[in-house]
Formats: C-alpha cells, sequence, structure tokens
C-alpha cells in the first residue's frame, strides 16, 4: 500500500472499519470484531444505538450551527441538565477532551486572578497523567513521549507522584493555584485514585483556598459505574473536564464548576466557534436521556462485577501472561506480565477483539455500557483462546 497521505502520528493497523453494530465493528473486508475498546471510552451507547442517531439526524436537519453571537436554547436546556445532576453551577462546551481541561485550567488562574491573587497560577498535576495534547496538556504530564521536542512548555506545572498524598501536600507554596488529577488513570494504566489521596486533596483546597480539578474525561459518564467516578470517592471537584462518553462518538466536551470556581470567567474571557452548537447539544442530550439514571448505572455495576469475575477466574489458568485485574464498573484493566502491545494486536487480528493498551502492562477493557452476558462470555472466550496460542515475543 502506498503511504497515506496522513500525518503518521498514529500506527498503521489492518483493522479498517467501515460500519458499527451495536457491540461490533465491521472491517473492509466483511469481518466483525467485537468492540471492547469503544472508540476508547467514547461509543458507551455501542456503535448506530437508535436514540443518538436520531437525535442527530433529526438536529441536523432542522439547525446544525450557530455562533454564540446568538442565544441558545439547546446549550441552556443541556447544561441544565448537567448542572441538576451533578455539583456544578456552570458549564461550558468545548469539541474534546483536551480542550475542556485547557478551560479547566484556565478556569483556575482566572479565579484566583479575579481573587486579587494573581500569583497563584501554578498547577500540580501527578505522574503517568494524560490530559490531552495541546501545549497546555502536554505541560500537566510527565510522559516524554509526549512531551519531547514541543519545548518549551506552558511555566506553572508541577508533576508530582499519583496516590502520594504527603509530597503533594509538602510541594504547595504561595504560587500554587490548585490540583489537576484523574480520579481512575486512563492512559496511565486503569489506576484508581486512593481514597486517602482524593479526599486528601479535597481537604488541601479547603485549607488553603485551592481548586481541585478533576479529569474525568475517561472514566466519567457512567463509565465507572456511577454517573462520575468522583461519586464514589465521597468528594466533589471545584472544576470538572469531560469528554469522550458525553457525546457517545459526537465531539464533544464539557467543563463544569461551581459558580465560585467559575467567577473569573466573565464575558470575554473564553470562548469556541463550535463549542456547544445546536447538533453537539442534540447528541448530549440524547446520551443524558440514556444514561443519566439508576437503572442504567446499576446495569454497568452488574455487567462490571460479571466481567471482572469471569476476568479474574482466567487468570489462573494463564498465569505466565496474565497478573491480576483492576479497574471500576466498565473501566477494567488486565495487567500482564509482559508488554501488552503485541498481545492486543493479536487479540484484535487473530481473535477479533479489539482492546485498548495502557501504560504499566495493562489492556484496558472498555466496552460499551450496553453489553449484555453474551458480550462477556464471548470476550472471556477470546481472551482465553488468545491466551492459548500467543506466543509472548522474547525481548531481543
Ligand atoms: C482522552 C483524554 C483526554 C483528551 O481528550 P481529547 O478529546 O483527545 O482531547 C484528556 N484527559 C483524559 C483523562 C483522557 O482520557
Amino acid at each position: 500500500m502506498p503511504t497515506p497521505p496522513l500525518m503518521p502520528v498514529y500506527p498503521r493497523c489492518d483493522v479498517r472499519p467501515v460500519r458499527g453494530e451495536g457491540c461490533y465493528l465491521i472491517g473492509e473486508r466483511g469481518e466483525r470484531y467485537l468492540d471492547f475498546a469503544s472508540g476508547i471510552a467514547v461509543n458507551i451507547l455501542g456503535h448506530g444505538h437508535p436514540t443518538l442517531v436520531k437525535a442527530i439526524q433529526d438536529q441536523a436537519a432542522t439547525l446544525m450551527h450557530v455562533s454564540h453571537l446568538y442565544g441558545s436554547p439547546q446549550g441552556e436546556a443541556l447544561a441544565a441538565r448537567l448542572v441538576d445532576t451533578t455539583f456544578a453551577d456552570t458549564v461550558f462546551f468545548t469539541n474534546s477532551g483536551a480542550e475542556a481541561v485547557e478551560c479547566a485550567i484556565k478556569t483556575v488562574r482566572r479565579y484566583h486572578y479575579a481573587g486579587g491573587e494573581p500569583g497563584r497560577h501554578k498547577i500540580i498535576s501527578f505522574s503517568n497523567a494524560f490530559h490531552g495534547r495541546t501545549l497546555g496538556t502536554i505541560s500537566a504530564t510527565n510522559q516524554p513521549k509526549m512531551r519531547d521536542g514541543f519545548e518549551p512548555l506552558l511555566p506553572g506545572f508541577t508533576v508530582l507522584p499519583f496516590n502520594d498524598l504527603a509530597a503533594a501536600e509538602a510541594a504547595v507554596d504561595d504560587f500554587t493555584a490548585g490540583f489537576l488529577v484523574e480520579p481512575i488513570q486512563g492512559e496511565g494504566g486503569v489506576m484508581p485514585a486512593t481514597l486517602d489521596f482524593l479526599r486528601g486533596l479535597r481537604r488541601i483546597c479547603d485549607d488553603k483556598g485551592l481548586l481541585l480539578i478533576l479529569d474525568e474525561v475517561q472514566c466519567g459518564f457512567a463509565r465507572s459505574g456511577t454517573f462520575f467516578a468522583h461519586d464514589q470517592y465521597g468528594i466533589t471537584p471545584d472544576v470538572m473536564a469531560v469528554a469522550k462518553g458525553i457525546g457517545g462518538g459526537f465531539p464533544l466536551g464539557a467543563c463544569l464548576a461551581t459558580e465560585e470556581a467559575a467567577k473569573g470567567l466573565v464575558f470575554g474571557t473564553h470562548g469556541s466557534t463550535y463549542g456547544g452548537n445546536p447538533l453537539a447539544m442534540a447528541a448530549g442530550t440524547a446520551i443524558m436521556d440514556v444514561v443519566a439514571n439508576d437503572a442504567f448505572l446499576e446495569n454497568v455495576r452488574t455487567m462490571g462485577n460479571r466481567l471482572r469475575s469471569g476476568l479474574e477466574q482466567m487468570i489462573p489458568n494463564h498465569d505466565h501472561l496474565f497478573e491480576s485485574v483492576r479497574g471500576v464498573g466498565l473501566m477494567l484493566g488486565l495487567k500482564l506480565k509482559t508488554d501488552p502491545r503485541a498481545f492486543v494486536a493479536h487479540l484484535r487480528d487473530r481473535h477479533g477483539l479489539l482492546t485498548v493498551s495502557a501504560g504499566d502492562n495493562v489492556v484496558r477493557i472498555l466496552p460499551p455500557l450496553i453489553i449484555d452476558e453474551s458480550h462477556i462470555a464471548e470476550c472471556i472466550d477470546k481472551l482465553s483462546s488468545a491466551a492459548r496460542d500467543y506466543q509472548i515475543p522474547q525481548a531481543a
């Protein structure tokens, strides 16, 4: 094949999906894949869900885009739904996760500026975090593959060890604005924050007048079995970035905040041409209609527990390869005793199962949130067969 005219920042892959049906993707040659990657935690209703498809079709035919020069009944309605369901008082809509995190960073800096402490600009973030690919969000990670060659990055970030509360407490000084943290790290390897860590960051913020930003771009929107992952920690943030699942495949993100935290983002200080346009709002509203209720969340927890115990039961039969399972709800990580990338490719190419590799030798298992028992059985079956016929590559 000739080299395609796309910047080669992604690996080339022989799985080339052309259609989706529920929890399956269909490739160019008609072959089927069980999609337990969900576009990296995006397609929470799987592919072609009738509620989402109809909402987008109807809205596309009615009104797709207008500028923020005019009022937005669609944006007001979806923001009201989000505010009613969460800690937040106010919402800014974006097109992606990185933009939602950028908005959160700007919100926190402006908060201290508006409060008369413009020197408080420094954000503390954590090792192996992933917050996006803009210059601002790569400044908040310590991962060399994302940072190298892009310097100078944005000043005002300190990256500390994840789940080390003492280090976080010790690093706070007169320039600290707040913390930025994923309650469950995704790219870092499906690594939940400990209860003490997240609650401790909340306490430090309360004691010292700092703001807590949660990045729930990957773990939020029902993925963890509660609407947001922080619901399981008994704390709320001041500012939160969401995206991925919120649009179910339509590009949408949001920055949610308390009224107090957002006090600096006044008229003219921030904006986005597309963010929150009527088409995106229709997608977000359809997703809310389906997922923001107890029955849906309960089912995510039930399926998450079944999938998890299926994985746990399978591990002893293949303990040359599998080490352990971690994660919450339908955000699960299968830790291998070897680099996961070749095994993820083997699952994909030989067994028709799509998963995602992550840090710390983890295979991420991120199915659509609408799976049933049959999909779980199929996944376990494919993982077991794949473990049987997989040759662990010998290090050169
Ligand atoms: C994917 C992700 C982002 C970035 O989202 P984009 O839509 O790719 O910009 C930010 N934070 C977390 C935790 C993510 O998983």
